[in-house]
C-alpha cells in the first residue's frame, strides 16, 4: 500500500481525499495556489507546498511544479480528485513514467474515454446501446445535413473533446445546421484545443442517469448502482439522487448490467462512472463514460454505506476489488444539493467576496462535503462550488424533507449561492412527485428572468 498520497486539487475534494487516507493510514500532502493558503485542505494535510499563483494554468494544472512536490515529499502516488488534471491523458502519462501511481485508469483509457467519438465506438462494439448518431467526425454542413436526414432534427452536435457541458449545440432545424456547425467547431477548438465534434439524436424530456463503477484493470468490475443527475441548468449538474425514481425494475436492471459490460470492455480499473439518457419510452441510450470520482458519488456513498474514495485507493495500490458485488445494496434514498456561490435570479451570476457563516446544518442523515470557514474568501479564480448538502431518508420523501430542513439551516451571508433556489425546488409539486427530466428547470419556469425569491416562496 501506499505511504504518501499527493493531492492535486483543492477544495471540498481536497478534504475527502484527505479523510480517506487518513482511514488508511496513509499520510497526505497537499498543493496549493497563492489563493488557497489558508484552505482547510493545508491545515489538514500533513505536508503542504505551494505550486503557483491563484490561475488554474499556473498552479492547479502546472504539472511539472505538481511532479516536483511529489518527488520533493516522496510520494508515491497521486489522487487528482475531479475537474483540473483528473482526465488529463497527459498528466497520468507522466505519472508512470514517474513511477508514480495515478489514482484512476491508465493513460490510454483516460484518451480513449475523453474521445467521445471513439467511446461511443467502444461501447457500440461492446454491444451497449448509444445515443444514435455518428461514429465519425463531421467535418462539412454536406455531412451534417445527410446526417440529419438519417437521424432527423433535433440533434445536438458536440464537442469530442468536450465537458463540463460545454462544446454542445442544440439544432432544432436545418436553418441552423450550418451556423451551428461552424460555431460548434471554432467554440471546441478553442475550449479544448480540438475542434472535432459529432453529431447526436437530441433526446427530448430525457432523464439523465449514470452508473458508479469500480474495476481492478484485470477484467473485474463491480456497480454501486445508478444515480439520477436530471436537474441540470445548460447541461450542468444541480440536483442528483440515488435511487433513480420512477423508472421501472427491469429497464435500471439492464442499464447497471450494459454499465459493467462497457467498463469491462476497456478492463477498467479505478472508480469511474457511465452516463446514459433514458428517454420517454425508457429506451437507455450510452451517452459518454468520465474516468475520475464524481462531484456527486455522496449520493452513492449514503445508499451503499460503501466509501468510494477509500475503494479508489485500495484499487490503485493493491489491484484486486475490495467488495462483491452481493456486497452492494442500495438501501433508502440520497439526494445532493450544489451549493455554488452564484445567483440563481440573475443568470447564475458568480457571486464572490466574504463569506459569513452563520451556521452549517445537521441532525440526521445530513452529510454536507465543503471547505468553507467563516471569512473565506470566494474568489472568481475557481469554480464556484462551495459545499455539497446531502440528505439520505428511509424513501425519497424522507430525503426531501430533511433537505428542506437543512437548507433552511444553512445560514450564509455575503455571497448570493444556489440556496434559495433549492428551497423552491424541494417544493415543487413535480419535483416532489418525482416527474424531472433535464429540462425541469426550464420548463418549471426556475430559469426565467425575472423570478425573484419571495414570488416563489409566496
Ligand atoms: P459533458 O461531458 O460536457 O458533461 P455530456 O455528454 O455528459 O457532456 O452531456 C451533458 C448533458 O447534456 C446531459 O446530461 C444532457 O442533459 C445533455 N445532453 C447531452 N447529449 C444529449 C442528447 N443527445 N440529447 C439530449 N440531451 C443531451
Amino acid at each position: 500500500m501506499f505511504r504518501k498520497i499527493l493531492i492535486a486539487n483543492r477544495g471540498e475534494i481536497a478534504l475527502r481525499i484527505i479523510r480517506a487516507c487518513k482511514l488508511l493510514g496513509i499520510k497526505t500532502v497537499l498543493v496549493f495556489s497563492e489563493a488557497d493558503r489558508y484552505s482547510l485542505g493545508v491545515k489538514h494535510a500533513d505536508e503542504a507546498y505551494c505550486i503557483g499563483p491563484p490561475q488554474s494554468s499556473k498552479s492547479y494544472l502546472n504539472i511539472p511544479n505538481i511532479i516536483a512536490a511529489a518527488e520533493i515529499s516522496g510520494a508515491d502516488a497521486i489522487h487528482p480528485g475531479y475537474g483540473f488534471l483528473a482526465e488529463n491523458a497527459d498528466f497520468a502519462e507522466v505519472c508512470e513514467s514517474c513511477g508514480i501511481k495515478f489514482i484512476g485508469p491508465s493513460s490510454r483509457v483516460i484518451s480513449l474515454m475523453g474521445d467521445k467519438i471513439a467511446a461511443r465506438k467502444v461501447m457500440y462494439e461492446a454491444g451497449v446501446p448509444v445515443i444514435p448518431g455518428t461514429f465519425e467526425p463531421v467535418e462539412a454542413e454536406k455531412s451534417a445535413l445527410s446526417v440529419a436526414k438519417e437521424f432527423g432534427f433535433p440533434l445536438i452536435i458536440k464537442a469530442a473533446g468536450g465537458g463540463g457541458g460545454r462544446g454542445m449545440r442544440l439544432v432544432r432545424d436545418e436553418n441552423e445546421l450550418k451556423g451551428a456547425l461552424m460555431v460548434a467547431k471554432s467554440e471546441a477548438e478553442a475550449a479544448f484545443n480540438n475542434g472535432s465534434v459529432y453529431m447526436e439524436k437530441y433526446i427530448e424530456g430525457a432523464r439523465h442517469i449514470e452508473v458508479q463503477v469500480l474495476g481492478d484493470g484485470r477484467g473485474n468490475v463491480v456497480h454501486f448502482f445508478e444515480r439520477d443527475c436530471s436537474i441540470q441548468r445548460r447541461h450542468q449538474k444541480l440536483i442528483e439522487e440515488s435511487p433513480a425514481t420512477g423508472i421501472p425494475q427491469r429497464v435500471k436492471e439492464k442499464i447497471l448490467e450494459s454499465a459493467v459490460i462497457g467498463a469491462k470492455a476497456i478492463n477498467y480499473e479505478s472508480a469511474g462512472t457511465l452516463e446514459f439518457l433514458v428517454d420517454e419510452n425508457d429506451n437507455f441510450y450510452f451517452m459518454e463514460m468520465n474516468t475520475r470520482i464524481q462531484v456527486e458519488h455522496p449520493v452513492t456513498e449514503m445508499v451503499t454505506g460503501h466509501d468510494l474514495v477509500k475503494y479508489q485507493i485500495l484499487v490503485a495500490g493493491e489491484e484486486s476489488l475490495p467488495i462483491k458485488q452481493e456486497d452492494i445494496v442500495q438501501r433508502g434514498h440520497a439526494i445532493e444539493c450544489r451549493i455554488n456561490a452564484e445567483d440563481p435570479y440573475n443568470s447564475f451570476l458568480p457571486s464572490t467576496g466574504t463569506l459569513k457563516l452563520f451556521s452549517l446544518p445537521g441532525g440526521p442523515g445530513i452529510r454536507i462535503d465543503t471547505a468553507i470557514y467563516n471569512e473565506i474568501e470566494i474568489t472568481s479564480y475557481y469554480d464556484s462550488l462551495i459545499a455539497k448538502l446531502i440528505s439520505w431518508g428511509l424513501n425519497r420523501d424522507d430525503a426531501i424533507a430533511r433537505m428542506r430542513n437543512a437548507l433552511g439551516e444553512f445560514l450564509i451571508e455575503g455571497l448570493k449561492t444556489t440556496i434559495p433556489l433549492y428551497l423552491q425546488i424541494m417544493d415543487d409539486p413535480e419535483y416532489i412527485s418525482g416527474n424531472i427530466s433535464i429540462n425541469f428547470l426550464e420548463e418549471r419556469g426556475f430559469l426565467n428572468e425575472g423570478r425573484s425569491e419571495r414570488r416563489y416562496l409566496s
